[in-house]
């Protein structure tokens, strides 16, 4: 279970998924389903719904961010949107680096360091997502992988300038596909992930920083993963679009230690 100083954060990414009226009945039904407190949720809808998703959430626990930003602040970038526009539009994070941006759409730990920038300029939270793939793990490449995403996505930034940042731990082959990482796989991952931070930003910043886990998490392995020490909440894809599934993850609940 995570430490104190390191409040579990359950994150739902959207993706390319809902219209107007799905969004908002979304995130109506997940107000109605909230656990008390203690943790915290937020919600990253498509772009063209976040203007209305943060109509709904205004004055509720519930936060919002975005799935990408460009690094620009403004200017002639046919498709982009920048942290200043998702501030506007009611957003306090972003997602950077999700493995389909660096799959599908070129995104490079160059790109994402810009992001991160760009992101931190614009006061929203950057989430950062890095990860192996099936490939990389299985050629024994998972730290090196992992190591060279965080350095690069993370390069030229002290630790004061990431005082906000969350990192995700996202493993390629666990994305939509079912297959959720064991326990004993996430943490490791996380474990390695927060020792190579120590080493690049040092050992507070290591301490307090948030390290979400990604890949298929349901209803029915949240526990699990979240009584791992390093594990400090979830950045959720598909499961997160059913109210219940998501409200679910969002009670998670640590079993006793015997
Ligand atoms: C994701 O897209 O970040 C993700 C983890 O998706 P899923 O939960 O569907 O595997």
């Amino acid at each position: 279970m995570t430490q104190p100083n390191r409040k579990p954060l359950l994150a739902g990414n959207w993706k390319m998924h809902l219209d107007l009226k799905g969004s908002v009945e979304l995130v109506r039904a997940l107000l109605k389903d909230l656990p008390a407190d203690g943790r915290e949720v937020l919600v990253a809808p498509p772009f063209t719904a976040l203007s209305v998703v943060a109509e709904v959430l205004k004055g509720t626990p519930i936060r919002l961010g975005a799935q990408n930003l460009h690094w620009e602040e403004k200017g002639a970038f046919t498709g982009e949107v920048s942290g200043g526009q998702l501030k506007d539009a009611g957003c306090s994070a972003v997602i950077i680096g999700h493995s389909e941006r660096r799959q599908f759409f070129g995104e490079t730990d160059a790109t994402v360091a810009k992001r991160v920038r760009a992101a931190l300029k614009a006061g929203l939270v950057p989430i950062l997502c890095i990860g192996e793939t099936l490939d990389e793990r299985e050629s024994q490449r998972t730290w090196r992988v992992l190591e060279t995403q965080l350095q690069g996505g993370l390069e030229g930034f002290t630790a004061p300038e990431l005082a906000t940042l969350v990192v995700a731990y996202e493993p390629v082959w666990a994305i939509g596909t079912g297959k959720t990482a064991t326990q004993g796989q996430a943490q490791d991952a996380h474990l390695f992930i927060r020792k190579t931070l120590a080493k690049m930003l040092g050992e507070g910043f290591a301490a307090g920083v948030r390290i979400l886990y990604g890949g298929s998490v349901k209803p029915d392995n949240v526990d699990g993963l979240m009584s791992e020490p390093d594990v400090d909440g979830a950045l959720v894809g598909g499961a997160s679009l059913k109210a219940a599934d998501f409200a679910r993850i969002i009670k998670f609940q640590i079993p006793a230690r015997r």
